[in-house]
């Protein structure tokens, strides 16, 4: 593949004819694939340049264009010979050559937790901003209840305790006490709480269960999620490992709507999640999706992953990633209409599931979406003693939360589904998988 050129162009809304484009949230890369005959012969081609006079868009690459989707800054700080086409934040478009595309895969694979890579997809949106939506009136008290009632005071001091104690590393004593707190508070707030242990390598750990069986018939399932382990990947298992953003927010997350949830009247099943074994490799939910029976992956309704929801990053608006696959798009068009509704976040969409524990469920053909900060890539504190509660902003948690407590009520039956926000099968009219010209989505394709 080599001698594939690049048009990298940030404006244009027209195709260069012959040219593959991928849009990556505000950023269009428009690309040639070495089999093209239209690829321009030289950097600066005419027919086919339409940068700013002066400017030059081409860039040549030696190898094959991947896209890839990081933790943090975790595949920049690993690879820093890889060269980077597009840097999208979460997203990058890279470009591996030879043996490097080898090394670089096999380590990506070996590592989950931190990123994944795969060939560049073209026609497609691989990133979406979506645009805001007026507010409906009229929605019923209780959904109106339930998210102006989520609690900051509450969402901090889980925080602090958290990531007060030294480490929550899995195999640490640290994450026992965390575990044990977290079964308590969920079991004095009414959920039958278990601890199934796990493995992490030769280690052991354990997630911790909380559910609260539903009243109805037919009774659907639902999973809200975070992982409580934390690390230090920089200074090593040692070290002191706060984990506040990552991930004492998502896990102050789950315990809040459980709080909210408690006295509520759910027609399906609800499990509270809060899994071990992440940070090194996906462990704590790999293994409860492998044990789940086929009776419990047949209903199950939606998976609400939430992992680093308390860091602004960057001067842009508050925003909420949210992030799935194909199988995920109606539970991510209920989060982005419980989002317009309750939160003035904005919203951003990807169809490229990686580096947390909605994965696992994902690759079982089951409905996980990760809600995550926008531009958590620019968070560099994540994994180092850094990642501390005073960094934390209470407004962003306490609306991914709200977000994400209303589309669990609607999902569990507490409250009906919303007028437009409803889950949806199928493809074409879901603004998650918008179609119009030059906005194609990647995956609705096949
Ligand atoms: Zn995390």
């Amino acid at each position: 593949m080599n001698g594939r050129y690049l048009l990298l162009d940030l404006v244009r809304t027209d195709a260069p004819e012959g040219a593959q484009s991928t849009v990556l949230g505000t950023h269009t890369l428009w690309w040639f694939d070495g089999q093209s005959t239209r690829m321009p012969r030289t950097a600066g081609d005419p027919g086919f340049c339409a940068a700013p006079a002066g400017s030059d868009h081409w860039q040549q690459v030696s190898g094959r264009l991947y896209l890839v989707v990081q933790a943090g800054t975790s595949f920049l700080t690993d690879f820093p010979q890889v060269p980077v086409v597009l840097d999208a934040g979460r997203q990058l478009v890279v470009d591996l050559d030879g043996p490097t595309e080898e090394q670089v895969l096999e380590r990506v694979a070996a590592n989950p937790a931190c990123y994944g890579a795969v060939p560049l997809p073209a026609g497609g949106a691989v990133r979406k901003v979506l645009p805001p939506k007026a507010r409906r009136g009229g929605l019923p008290e209780l959904v109106e209840e339930l998210a102006a009632t989520v609690d900051v005071s509450r969402l901090r001091a889980d925080v602090e305790y958290l990531s007060s104690l030294y480490t929550r590393l899995s195999v640490h004593p640290g994450y026992q006490t965390a575990a044990a707190w977290a079964a308590r508070k969920l079991r004095s707030a009414g959920y039958r709480v278990s601890t199934p242990l796990i493995t992490v390598g030769s280690g052991r750990s354990a997630n911790v269960v909380a559910e609260k069986p539903g009243s109805g018939p037919d009774a659907k399932l639902v999973y809200v999620t975070a992982h409580l382990d934390s690390v230090n990947h920089r200074d090593g298992s040692a070290a002191p490992a706060p984990g506040a953003d990552d991930n004492a927010s998502g896990s102050a997350g789950v315990l809040e709507i459980a709080r909210l949830l408690a006295g509520k009247d759910n027609k399906h099943d609800l499990r509270l999640v809060l899994f071990g074994g992440e940070e090194q490799g996906l462990h704590g939910s790999t293994q409860l999706v492998a044990a789940l029976p086929t009776a419990d992956r047949d209903r199950i309704a939606g998976v609400i992953n939430m992992d680093m929801i308390g860091s602004r990053n960057g001067d842009g608006p508050a925003s909420v990633m949210l992030e799935g696959g194909q199988v995920s798009v109606p539970v991510m068009n209920l989060l982005a209409d419980c989002a317009h509704q309750h939160t003035d976040l904005e919203v951003e969409t990807s169809l490229n599931p990686y580096a947390s524990d909605h994965v696992p469920f994902i690759n079982a053909g089951l409905p996980a979406v990760l809600t995550i900060e926008g531009a958590d890539s620019s968070n560099h504190a994540i994994h180092t003693g850094n990642d501390t509660a005073e960094k934390i902003d209470e407004g962003l948690m306490r609306d991914i939360v709200a977000m994400n407590v209303v589309a669990t009520a609607h999902l569990c039956g507490i409250i009906g589904e919303p007028p437009e926000g409803k889950p949806r099968r199928g493809q074409g009219s879901s603004p998650v998988i918008a179609r119009g010209p030059g906005v194609l989505d990647v995956f609705g394709a096949g």
